[in-house]
C-alpha cells in the first residue's frame, strides 16, 4: 500500500543556509509522528515545503502517490493537507461556531461574499465537529471570549473541517500551560485515529511528544539523525548529544513536567 506522505530527499537554502539538506521519511494515514530537534534545526522549513508555503530547491513530496511540491499552499490544502497554526487564526468578531462554519464554506468552494446569506449553512456541521473537540457549549460565543488553550481547540476543528488526510501540526500547542497541551494533543489524537488522518506535528515539550506519537524523527542541521519509536528515541546516543549530550532525554515520557521541558528549553527554547 502506498504511504499517506512520502518525502524523499528535500533540500532547502536560504543564501548560504542549508536549512533541509535531504531530509526523507514516509508517514502512514492514522499516523502521528513528530519531528523534534533543537531550534533553528529546520522543522519548519520542511513543514513549509510540505505545505506549499515554500518550493523545496530539489526533492520530492508524494501525497498519496501524487506529487505535491511546488504546488501553491490553496492546491496543496485542496488536496486534503490540513494546518494548524502557531500562533492561533482565528476570527475573534465571529463566534465560536461561525469561525467554523466558514471553514466549511471554505471547504465547500463558497465565495467570502456570499457569507451572509450563508451564514446559515453548515451550522449543524459545524456544531458536530465542536462537539468532537469538546466545545459545544461554546458555540455562540464570540471567539475573543475564549481562553488561549480554547482557541487553539477552535483551530483544530476548523482544520478538521476541511476533512484532510494529513493534518500538518507545527507546535500546535506554542504559548499553552504543560496541561493544557497533553490535552490538546491528547484530543487531536483520539480524533486523528479515529478518522484515519496522518499527523506530522512538532512539540517542544518532550513530555507530550512522548505521550502521544507513535514515531519520532530528530532533525539536526537540517538532517534527520534518528526516526524510530519513542522507545527507540530516548536511548539513541546521537539524539542525547544532541540534546546537550546531557542524557536526560532519557527522563522524558517518565518525569512529567519541568525535566523533561527543561531539556527543551537548554536545547534552544521556543521557535
Ligand atoms: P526550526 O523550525 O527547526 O526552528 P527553521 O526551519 O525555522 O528551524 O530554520 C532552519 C534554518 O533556516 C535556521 O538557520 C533559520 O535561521 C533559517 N531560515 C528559516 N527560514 C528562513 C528564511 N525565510 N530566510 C532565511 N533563513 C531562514
Ligand atoms: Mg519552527
Amino acid at each position: 500500500m502506498t504511504p499517506l506522505l512520502q518525502v524523499r530527499e528535500l533540500r532547502k537554502a536560504f543564501g548560504g543556509v542549508h536549512a533541509v539538506e535531504g531530509v526523507s521519511f514516509e508517514l502512514g494515514a492514522g499516523e502521528l509522528l513528530a519531528m523534534i530537534g533543537p531550534n533553528g534545526a529546520g522543522k519548519s522549513t520542511c513543514f513549509n515545503m510540505i505545505n506549499g508555503q515554500l518550493a523545496p530547491d530539489a526533492g520530492s513530496v508524494l501525497l498519496d502517490g501524487r506529487e505535491i511540491a511546488g504546488r501553491p499552499p490553496r492546491e496543496i490544502w485542496q488536496l486534503g493537507v490540513g494546518r494548524t497554526f502557531q500562533v492561533a487564526a482565528t476570527w475573534a468578531s465571529m463566534t465560536v461556531v461561525e469561525n467554523v462554519q466558514m471553514a466549511l464554506l471554505s471547504h465547500h468552494g463558497a465565495l467570502f461574499r456570499f457569507w451572509r446569506r450563508a451564514a446559515s449553512q453548515h451550522r449543524d456541521a459545524a456544531l458536530e465537529l465542536l462537539a468532537a473537540v469538546g466545545l459545544r457549549d461554546r458555540a455562540d460565543e464570540p471567539c475573543s471570549t475564549l481562553a488561549y488553550g480554547d482557541v487553539k481547540t477552535v483551530e483544530l476543528a476548523i482544520a478538521l473541517a476541511n476533512r484532510p488526510s494529513l493534518l500538518l501540526m507545527d507546535e500546535p500547542t506554542a504559548g499553552m500551560a504543560p496541561q493544557e497541551r497533553a490535552a490538546l494533543m491528547q484530543l487531536t489524537r483520539g480524533l486523528v485515529k479515529e478518522r484515519g488522518i496522518g499527523v506530522l506535528f512538532t512539540e517542544h515539550s518532550m513530555d507530550v511528544v512522548f505521550a502521544h506519537a507513535d514515531r519520532i524523527m530528530v532533525l539536526a542541521r537540517g538532517r534527520l539523525i534518528a526516526q524510530g519509536a519513542p522507545a527507540l528515541i530516548r536511548d539513541d546516543p546521537k539524539v542525547r548529544e544532541v540534546y546537550l549530550g546531557s542524557g536526560r532525554l532519557a527522563h522524558a515520557g517518565a518525569a512529567p513536567g519541568p525535566v523533561a521541558n527543561a531539556i527543551v528549553d537548554a536545547a534552544g527554547g521556543r521557535s
